[in-house]
């Protein structure tokens, strides 16, 4: 998923109600390992969730919690992902 379709897919889940965790929210990035897995948690209810990681997957970024990962999380799928390529 590129960066307009996600964007447009949570404009409109937030203009039909929905809330988004993250918006407004500055623990998805904040430095604070706590903080981000507070923040991971609260991405198990987002009903954008599985779009995120769609777009994560495409696009991933290097800093803050995305589709329910903290940066701490996603540098071990990042190294198994490096492996797995490099195999
Ligand atoms: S799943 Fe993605 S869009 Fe939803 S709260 Fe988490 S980081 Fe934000």
């Amino acid at each position: 998923m590129d960066h307009d379709r996600f964007m447009a897919k949570l404009t409109d889940l937030r203009e039909a109600g929905e809330r988004i965790p993250c918006v407004g929210d500055d623990r998805w990035i904040s430095d604070d390992r706590q903080a981000q897995a507070e923040a991971a948690q609260k991405c198990a209810g987002c009903p954008a969730l599985a779009a995120c990681g769609s777009y994560f997957e495409r696009w991933p970024e290097p800093g803050g919690v995305w589709a329910g990962l903290t940066e701490r999380a996603r540098d071990g799928r990042a190294v198994g992902r490096r492996k797995k390529v490099a195999g």
